[in-house]
C-alpha cells in the first residue's frame, strides 16, 4: 500500500511537471466501487435492469447513461484533459476512446473524431426535441454516452460529443497495468 502510494505520488508530480491541466479533478476510479459489471478487459455484453443499474450506479452517472441525460456544457473536468491515456464507460469499464483522437471542439463536452474500435459504440437514431442527431451508445453495457455529428475535423469529419460524467479516464501507465496485469 505505502509503496503505491509513493509510486502514486511519484506519478502526480511527474505529470505535474509535464502537464499543468493535470491538476485539475478527474474522476479517477471513483465510478467503479461497489460496480460488479465494471471492467476494462471483459468484453461480456452487460445486461442488467433498470432497478439493478440505479442501486450500483452514482446519481450523476445514473442519470446520464441510463436515462439519457445530458450534464451541464463546461461542467465536466475531463473536457480540457490533454493527458495520454484511454476513456473507459464510466458504466462498464469498456475502452471507447484514446486521448490521440480528442480535440477541442468549443462544444463545451469531452469530444473525439474517432472510437476506440467499431464495436465499442453503438449508434441509434434520436429524434427527441425534433431534432435529426444519431446518438452514441456503449457497445458493451448500451448506456447512453452522448451523441455524434458530422462536423468533427479530418481525417473522419465526425464529433462525438460525449458526456464526461459517463467517461472514465486513465492516464497511459495507469491503462497498461490492465493489460500487464500488474498490480502494487
Ligand atoms: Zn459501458
Amino acid at each position: 500500500m505505502i509503496r503505491f502510494l509513493i509510486l502514486f505520488t511519484l506519478a502526480l508530480s511527474l505529470q505535474f511537471c509535464t502537464y499543468s491541466q493535470s491538476t485539475k479533478k478527474m474522476n479517477m476510479d471513483s465510478t467503479n466501487k461497489n460496480n460488479p459489471v465494471y471492467s476494462n478487459t471483459d468484453s461480456t455484453t452487460v445486461n442488467l435492469t433498470d432497478a439493478e443499474w440505479k442501486k450500483i450506479l452514482p446519481s450523476d452517472v445514473y442519470q446520464v447513461a441510463r436515462q439519457k441525460g445530458t450534464e451541464r456544457p463546461w461542467s465536466s473536468p475531463l473536457e480540457n484533459v490533454k493527458d495520454k491515456g484511454t476513456y473507459y464507460c464510466a458504466v462498464c469499464g469498456n475502452a471507447l476512446f484514446i486521448s490521440d483522437t480528442k480535440f477541442e471542439s468549443g462544444c463545451g463536452w469531452p469530444s473525439f473524431y474517432q472510437p476506440v474500435s467499431k464495436g465499442s459504440i453503438i449508434y441509434e437514431p434520436d429524434h427527441s426535441y425534433g431534432t435529426k442527431r444519431t446518438e452514441v451508445m456503449c457497445g458493451r453495457c448500451k448506456s447512453h454516452l452522448g451523441h455524434v455529428f458530422d462536423d468533427g475535423p479530418p481525417p473522419t469529419g465526425l464529433r462525438y460529443c460525449i458526456n464526461g460524467v459517463v467517461l472514465d479516464f486513465k492516464k497511459a501507465q495507469e491503462a497498461e497495468k490492465n493489460y500487464t496485469g500488474k498490480k502494487d
